[in-house]
């Protein structure tokens, strides 16, 4: 960090100071330095974010206002003012949305999504890093992409869906060991530690735990060895050893500061009162409990909430106060509720961005972790059940299994119906699906009487790609071309793979005119596709055949046909163009 700061003064002396926008560059590197280890750096940093801000806001310099807005958000998260952060982080993909900045629509959503995780909207998380993935890719920002990927694993992780964690922190470990990047590499095998406690494997986790610490420890990081630490007590108390995960609680207790770092601080409590309440010390259980609740319940993060929940309950009832412990249990019941609520969110928005990602995945792997996201979630009402047995009675959990099963049993039948309507390469609609598409838009258009386009592709020479760079690299051009295609459509059109190299655009409510915009778009959307990654010889195009939907079309192959036309014309007219069948 000090060699990259030294670098960025250096940088300073050289900048020419009647250039405001690399004055607004070089403030905003400077702002992503800023030093902010304690509560006053935190409160500096983010009041150095706002002059800089308002600077950029002054110079009408969009890129700097993203790009420092998305920093101070940041900096607010740092000082746990969540609703700050979410602010700056929507406005930052605002702006870059405006300016079409890729890397900071980029940064943006993952960084937002990183706040999401944290608060356990994994939903909204799994998305945004989705979307985030697919920009990195597409620019071929290697290290964020690979940074990124890391986000997406422990998402996963959070979900419950450790096997896919782990296959994606393997990916990403590798890619920083080759650059030799040892802290991240250790960030890493902090999160494979932590879904090794997952899986229950504590012995292994604890062996990760103890070589970070003591990197943290050569480092004289404190806020590393003390978050580490108590995650490491957290992972004692699970594999039930209370004396060992106590040494570690007394070990961290000194570097805790409830100011700076609320989070562990108010974990730290908790797994005090966890360990006091296992050694039968209900009432210092008790006060740890009454010292943690407060900023955890102001943290809508409802996985600690549920943990402190749980815990009162049984330590109440211990002390002999059954109402209040009643009362407790009443409180964890409704966490419990909305977790699993969220829990079902989850799953749908997690099918349907899977089967949209661009990323290609087995459809076995897909269905294992559906299946482990079922065991958790099975664990999670296995747990519920036993509490609920004890205060409420079976009726009601009978009534949640039976929602549960039916629920599961509508989610199989569409992941069924979506397997066969979804190309396995580029994970866009198949051939089937297309057309269906086709049909129903073409029916849509007839009955509103309002205007509907077709649009074929196909990529120019792409044998020659093939015979070249061989099959595989083929592959990768036609994700990266649906990837670009699903990027440049319209939110109501549908892009689809009808055959090999050949692909299907339905553009309901398009005349012949913007359809033909659409096109033109795509066009150079693709030929300006970096594919230097693969090979800096290669270069891809496609070309392109409209029509527009009129009495003679009586079946979608009419219409097809007429836009094939085109395409043969765009083909004989040297290619990587569009042509329009009038
Ligand atoms: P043109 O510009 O005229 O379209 O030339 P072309 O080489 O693209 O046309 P042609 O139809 O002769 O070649 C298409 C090639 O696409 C042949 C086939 O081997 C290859 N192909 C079809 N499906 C796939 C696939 O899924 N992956 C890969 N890598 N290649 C495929
Ligand atoms: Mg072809
Ligand atoms: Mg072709």
């Amino acid at each position: 960090m000090d060699k990259y700061r030294e670098k960025l003064l250096e940088l300073h002396t050289r900048l020419d100071p009647k250039n405001i926008k690399h004055q607004n560059r070089y403030n905003a590197l400077d702002c992503w330095m800023t030093e902010a280890d304690t509560a006053e750096l935190v409160q500096s940093a983010i009041n150095k974010a706002n002059a800089y801000l308002l600077k950029a806001i002054a110079d009408e310099d969009k890129r700097a206002q993203s790009d420092l807005t998305l920093c101070r958000g940041v900096f607010y998260q740092s000082a746990s003012d969540d609703v700050s952060a979410e602010r700056d982080y929507n406005s930052a993909l605002n702006l870059a949305t405006e300016i079409n900045n890729i890397k900071l629509i980029a940064d943006s959503l993952s960084t937002r999504a990183s706040l999401a995780a944290l608060k356990g909207d994994l939903a909204q998380a799994l998305e945004d890093l989705q979307v985030a993935q697919s920009y990195y890719e597409l620019a071929n920002i290697d290290y964020w992409a690979y940074y990124n990927l890391a986000e997406i694993g422990n998402t996963y992780r959070r979900m419950g869906d450790f096997e896919r964690a782990l296959s994606l922190m393997d990916e990403v470990e590798q890619y920083y060991e080759i650059r030799g990047d040892i802290q991240a590499v250790n960030d890493i095998r902090y999160i494979r530690a932590l879904i090794m406690d997952d899986l229950g494997n504590h012995a292994l986790a604890q062996e990760l735990y103890t070589s970070l610490l003591d990197d943290a420890y050569k480092n004289d990081d404190e806020i590393l060895i003390s978050s580490m630490l108590v995650t490491m007590a957290d992972s004692l108390l699970q594999a039930d050893k209370t004396s060992e995960a106590r040494s570690r609680l007394n070990e961290a207790e000194p570097m805790l500061d409830p100011q700076f770092d609320p989070n562990n601080w108010s974990l730290w409590h908790l797994f005090s009162a966890k360990a006091d309440f296992t050694d039968g010390n209900y009432e210092s259980a008790l006060a740890h409990i009454k010292s943690a609740e407060p900023h955890v319940s102001s943290q809508d993060n409802y996985r600690y909430l549920a943990w402190i929940q749980s815990i009162k309950a049984k330590t109440l009832a211990a002390l002999g106060d059954w109402q209040q412990a009643y009362k407790a249990n009443v409180a964890y019941n409704n966490t419990q509720e909305l977790l699993a609520n969220k829990l079902r969110e989850q799953n749908t928005t997690r099918m349907r961005i899977e089967f949209d990602a661009a990323r290609k995945e087995a459809e076995n792997k897909t269905l294992k972790a559906e299946q482990s996201v079922q065991k958790a979630q099975l664990q999670s009402l296995e747990e519920r059940k036993r509490w609920q047995a004890l205060v409420i009675g079976l009726s009601l959990i009978l009534l949640t299994l039976i929602l549960i099963w039916a629920y599961r049993q509508f989610k199989r039948a569409r992941l069924m119906h979506k397997m066969a309507m979804t190309d396995e390469l580029t994970r866009l609609p198949n051939r089937r699906s297309i057309q269906a598409k086709a049909l129903q838009a073409m029916n849509a258009a007839r009955e509103a009487q309002t205007p509907m386009s077709l649009l074929v592709f196909d990529v120019d020479y792409f044998k020659r790609i093939n015979d070249t760079w061989g099959h595989e690299v083929g592959d990768r051009v036609l994700q990266k071309i649906s990837t670009a295609a699903q990027l440049v459509m319209r939110k109501n059109d549908s892009v689809g793979r009808t055959g090999g190299e050949e692909f299907m655009v339905v553009l309901p409510d398009s005349t012949l005119d913007s359809a033909t915009e659409v096109a033109q778009r795509l066009c150079d959307c693709v030929a300006a596709i970096d594919m230097q990654e693969i090979d800096d010889n290669l270069v891809v195009t496609i070309s392109l055949g409209v029509a527009q939907l009129t009495d003679v079309d009586t079946t979608v192959s009419m219409l097809t046909q007429r836009a094939d036309n085109a395409l043969y014309r765009a083909k004989d007219a040297g290619r990587n163009r569009v042509e329009v069948e009038r």
